[in-house]
């Protein structure tokens, strides 16, 4: 069993950093773990506790159901890609997958068998004689991950696996790491602060900021139900489109206002809002760019939702078109379909698609409806 657990885990740099903080998560086996943030939030820090790089300052870490705090890394049956592959430039992509388990004196036919197998499940078979300097970034990278594979490990630790290959490799070896996963049947934790990689590998996802926890969900459930502005805003490209707004409670309706505009809320928003307190507060409402929309057959079914705006800039990418306006003093973005008439300087009549919409405290930042 290839679970594993960390209770209360917290790491204290020697200068006094705390890069982690009561970080508690149960990871259970096979399943693929993102651990996604911005720069510094303590995903790498997390990922070489786990791996035995790094000391735990405080809490508990368990593979299966053994404490492995004081365990050697060699001793955790866990194999470690990183970003910067570390291959030996002198040896053979065969040598370089064989290099662990010789130095783990294992029998020269279990070293041909093992190496071999994980050549073809990595498309490597006919560059077993090369040297790393003859291959592409994608074929180094697979290298990497075979001398990871013929370890046949527990638990795989990926540390921001595709950050050096280029934006169209980076998707096929997404897509190769995918399939790997599903093959090996093996636990995997993976680092990225690519929210795209986050979105599309993980099954569960680990939204960190500052060394704390913010979120750990289905990809799914972090879009659709972010528990926060931050997990809100981090997750979704182009990012969700925030404003403030008041709530005001007007005979039987509630509304929302902003820059002028007042939209009125649907029913069970409407109820949770005033409930909780916020008739005549101001509050962040947050709205996907897919969610607002310039088609009429929409704008014509949802009139209490509806809205004005100049187009700024318009980028079209193919299969949809970004919209850039301002609303009040803040940019909005809308993404629609490429079949819109509306370009720069035109004046467009949006409406929003409020079953989509989130509402957060203007303070804490928490999803309030
Ligand atoms: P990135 O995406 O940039 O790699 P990360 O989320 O992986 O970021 P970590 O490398 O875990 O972040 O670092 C978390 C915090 O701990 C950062 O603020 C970093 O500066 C700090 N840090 C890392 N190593 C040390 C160290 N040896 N001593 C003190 N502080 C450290």
């Amino acid at each position: 069993m290839a679970s594993l657990s960390l209770r209360n885990v917290t790491k204290k740099y020697p200068n006094g950093f705390e890069a982690v903080k009561e970080f508690n998560l149960e990871i259970a086996d096979k399943e693929f773990i993102i651990f996604v943030g911005p720069s510094g939030c303590g995903k790498s820090t997390t990922l070489r506790m786990i791996a035995g790089l790094e000391e735990i300052s405080g809490g508990d870490l368990y593979i299966g159901d053994k404490r492995v705090n004081d365990v050697e890394p060699k001793d955790r049956d866990i194999a470690m890609v990183f970003q910067n592959y570390a291959l030996y430039p002198h040896m053979s992509v065969f040598d370089n997958m064989a290099f662990g388990l010789k130095l783990r004196k294992t029998p020269k036919e279990e070293i041909n068998r093992l190496v071999n197998d994980a050549a073809r499940i990595l498309d490597l078979e006919k560059l077993l004689d090369r040297k790393p300097a003859a291959l592409s970034g994608g074929q180094r990278q697979r290298v990497a991950m075979g001398r990871a594979i013929v370890r046949n490990p527990k638990v795989f630790l990926m540390d921001e696996p595709l950050s050096n290959l280029d934006a169209k490799l980076r998707v096929q070896m997404r897509i190769e790491i995918s399939k790997l996963h599903q093959r090996l049947e093996t636990t995997i934790i993976y680092v990225t602060h690519d929210q795209t990689e986050a979105m599309t590998l993980g099954t569960r996802i680990v939204v960190m900021k500052d060394g704390y926890i913010q979120q750990v969900d289905t990809p799914q459930n972090l879009y659709e139900k972010p528990v926060n502005k931050f997990v809100a805003g981090f997750i979704g490209s182009p990012e969700m489109n925030f404003i403030d707004a008041l709530v005001k409670k007007e005979g039987d309706a509630v509304t929302l206002e902003f820059a002028g505009f007042k939209i009125k809320l649907p029913n069970e928003k409407a109820r949770v809002l005033i409930e909780k307190g916020y008739d005549g507060k101001t509050v962040e409402f947050g709205i996907r760019p897919e969610d607002i929309h310039d088609e009429e057959v929409f704008i014509n079914s949802s009139p209490d939702t509806t809205f004005d705006a100049t187009i700024k800039v318009y980028e079209l990418l193919g299969a949809e078109v970004f919209l850039y306006f301002p609303v009040g003093d803040v940019e909005f973005t809308a993404r629609v379909n490429p079949r819109t008439t509306a370009r720069v300087g035109d004046a467009v009549k949006f409406a929003l698609d409020l079953s989509k919409m989130h509402i957060f405290d203007k303070e804490s930042g928490l999803a309030i409806a």
